[in-house]
């Protein structure tokens, strides 16, 4: 299959462009001194040629977190970023042994000129999901940590706990941004999601809401559904 028939461009804005692959989306985001591409996706397709012809510069490519839809597209790539209590779930899943990974941390900032995404640690989802803020431009990646879900919650290196006070970190910076870019389903989000979704993840640690089997081809689990949000679990 042909690359434009996998993966669909949008532009957000001039400087940022989101890539859909199957339901999962990845941002290229372009300044004037350099660029990202943030996570690439299942790996159908020539993904380093697609943020290329967007970005026409070198870039730098970070991972949100491990997952398969996330990191499928890493082969073509040398090196990318990520948290390093994301490392071991890297290797676990990814068969490419020769790629570099190089570490990110809270506060570390991707300058790309006339936009800088600073790192935003929120374990949960992951160990060491990360987001990324523009604070100029009041936008915040969030990977699949905020979306309207269903987020996966359950299964290896997941943590209800973590999430909720992940949550409630973004919760109380969100002073700092208006407008979220998920990797999943709606596009894009407002602040208003998070409370919901922390009343959501607490009912949900509490047993408080009522699940419904999923099987999901590869696996069963149950999903929880509050107000306009949901988690499998
Ligand atoms: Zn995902």
């Amino acid at each position: 299959m042909q690359n434009s028939q996998i993966y669909k461009t949008i532009s957000f804005n001039e400087r940022i462009t989101v890539i859909e692959e199957e339901g999962v989306r990845m941002f290229v985001l372009k300044g004037s001194k350099g660029a990202l591409l943030v996570d690439t996706g299942y790996g159908g397709g020539d993904i380093k040629h697609i943020a290329h012809s967007i970005a026409k510069q070198d870039f730098k490519v970070i991972i949100t977190h491990p997952d398969m839809d996330h990191i499928g597209g890493v082969g073509p790539f040398g090196q990318v970023y990520m948290h390093p209590s994301d490392f071991a779930q890297f290797r676990c899943k990814c068969s490419k042994k020769d790629i570099k990974v190089m570490p990110v941390y809270e506060n570390d900032i991707f300058d790309l000129g006339d936009m800088k995404w600073e790192i935003i640690e929120i374990p949960g989802h992951t160990c060491g999901s990360i987001a990324l803020l523009d604070r100029e431009n009041r936008i915040l990646i969030s990977g699949d940590s905020v979306q309207e879900g269903p987020i996966y919650m359950f299964g290896e290196y997941r943590s209800l706990e973590a999430q909720i006070l992940s949550l409630k970190k973004l919760d109380k910076m969100k002073d700092a941004f208006d407008v979220i870019l998920p990797c999943h389903n709606m596009l894009p989000v407002k602040t208003d999601i998070l409370p919901i979704l922390i009343e959501g993840a607490e009912k949900l640690w509490r047993g408080e809401l009522l699940g419904k089997p999923v099987d999901l081809g590869w696996t069963q689990t149950t999903r929880y559904d509050y107000k306009f949000v949901s988690f499998y679990y």
